[in-house]
């Protein structure tokens, strides 16, 4: 997609700052401008795109003030910052996705007709089955023919209960009685899909507002197309006036989107983008977190997405609890590797995930995702030669020895120099985890130990 062209742009950009000899005013409005351009090319509103040059500009400039600050440092953060803050709504994210079990949360969805709010629905239903929610479906659209019928094929392929009706030419009742229903079977999400079109805009939102009296929603997730653009922010501040939306879901993040619109969303509508579409299968489907995405972005890989997506196909708490409990100790070995990579091997479509893994980060790139799984293979085919020994062994000096690599090379048949590159990118995705010595790993800074 577009976006990871502008993250490899504004890398771009900041490689050129560490390259050049001294950072002077002249590097920094050179690599300032590449940065605004990668920015404006992918549709994100100019406003922001200047107000983050400002921001940077004004931070290095202090730095010049502060002596002993590495002033390049400062600028890197300061440009990850102001991608960041322009995703970040203020609002915590978590707050928002961490739905309590046992509860009767309703959410309402809502956003225009082809946004992907049917799909989304459906999604976003079997994303909280998994994780042992008991989710039901309420159509609560009556404009478009068909709307239920879409809804209930695509409930009944998830195995989600759905309500609607093919009489009732009221949605705010439907809604209702909907809710009422599942609220008494205990379901504990009840999500709401709403119409999306009508032949006034007016029209739309006032049985958008009805609907939202009738079932008091706990969430309104505004759902956008991701590839409409500079459009966004209008769209997104029209639904947030007329509902009280909390968190956006932007669609079809795979095809040709931007980006720039993801963050013109969060700007109107003052609201998180909790998960993000990417695709059309119900399994093409991420959460979003702003400070992961741009870690992302910028190539820094993103280890909490990655667990998050080892849970998903990995559902046993127990086999979870002990993989972090391990990494918390410092224990990253070959083999937690090696059972990762198994993992990963599970979940499909490696290119999606494969941007996630820190150190990894470049495989992920669209397009290039099968050289991402022939790598996998690869590595794990040479982890097939290794002694027990070797994959428990979280000794570094283990990895040193060239008799003891020529020898894996020998058993899988491959060069020595291919085991020396699996054997340098274990020890980068290690040190990223649990630190190294140098700098504290990622458990550290999630709060995990480490
Ligand atoms: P609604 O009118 O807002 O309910 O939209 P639908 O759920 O009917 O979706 C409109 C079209 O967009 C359908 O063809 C969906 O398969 C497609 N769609 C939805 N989400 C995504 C996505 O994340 N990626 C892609 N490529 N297509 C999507």
């Amino acid at each position: 997609m577009v976006l990871n062209e502008m993250g490899q742009k504004i890398s771009q950009a900041l490689a050129f700052i560490n390259n050049a000899e001294t950072l002077d005013e002249k590097v920094l409005d050179a690599c300032l401008k590449e940065i605004c351009t990668a920015l404006l090319q992918a549709d994100v509103n100019a406003k922001l795109v200047f107000g983050l040059r400002t921001n940077v500009k004004i931070r290095a400039n202090n730095a010049d003030k502060g002596a002993g600050l590495n002033k390049r440092k400062i600028v890197e953060k300061a440009v990850a910052d102001e991608v960041t803050s322009i995703l970040d709504s203020g609002v915590d994210e978590k707050k928002l996705t961490d739905l309590k079990k046992g509860q009767p949360n309703v959410i309402m969805f809502v956003g225009l007709q082809g946004a992907g709010k049917t799909t989304t629905c459906t999604k976003y239903g079997a994303y909280y089955k998994k994780k042992g929610f008991k989710p039901a479906l309420v159509c609560a659209d009556t404009f478009r023919a068909g709307a239920f019928d879409q809804l209930k094929q695509n409930a009944t392929k998830m195995g989600i209960p759905f309500f609607g009706s093919y009489s009732e030419t009221d949605p705010a009742v439907i809604a209702q009685q909907g809710v009422e229903k599942f609220r008494a079977a205990k379901h504990d999400l009840i999500i709401v899909d709403t119409s999306g079109r009508h032949k006034q805009e007016e029209a739309l939102f006032e049985e958008m507002r009805q609907v939202a009296t009738n079932v008091q929603p706990s969430l309104v997730i505004f759902v956008m197309d991701g590839s409409i653009g500079q459009a966004a922010f209008d769209q997104a501040k029209a639904f947030k006036d007329a509902v009280e939306v909390g968190a956006v879901i932007m669609t079809k993040m795979d095809g040709h989107a931007k980006g720039g619109g993801a963050l013109s969303a969060v700007a109107a509508t003052k609201s998180p983008i909790i998960f993000i579409g990417t695709g059309e299968h119900m399994d093409e489907f991420e959460r979003f977190e702003a400070k992961a995405f741009v870690g992302r972005l910028l190539g820094r890989g993103d280890w909490r997405g990655f667990v998050d997506k080892i849970q998903e196909v990995v559902p046993e708490e127990a086999k979870n609890e002990e993989l972090m409990e391990i990494m918390q100790k410092g224990s990253f070995s070959m083999r937690i590797l090696y059972e990762q990579f198994a993992n990963i091997q599970k979940m499909g479509p490696v290119g999606q995930i494969m941007g996630m893994i820190p150190g990894l980060s470049n495989a992920g790139i669209k397009g290039k995702e099968n050289e991402g799984g022939v790598r996998i293979k690869r590595f794990m085919c040479m982890m097939d030669s290794m002694t027990t020994k070797e994959l428990d062994s979280i000794n570094p000096k283990v990895w040193t020895e060239t008799s003891r690599i020529m020898r894996i090379a020998r058993g899988c048949g491959r060069h020595p120099l291919e085991v020396q590159e699996l054997i340098e990118e274990y020890k980068r995705i290690r040190d990223l985890i649990v630190g190294n010595g140098k700098r504290p790993g990622m458990m550290k800074a999630m709060g995990k130990g480490g």
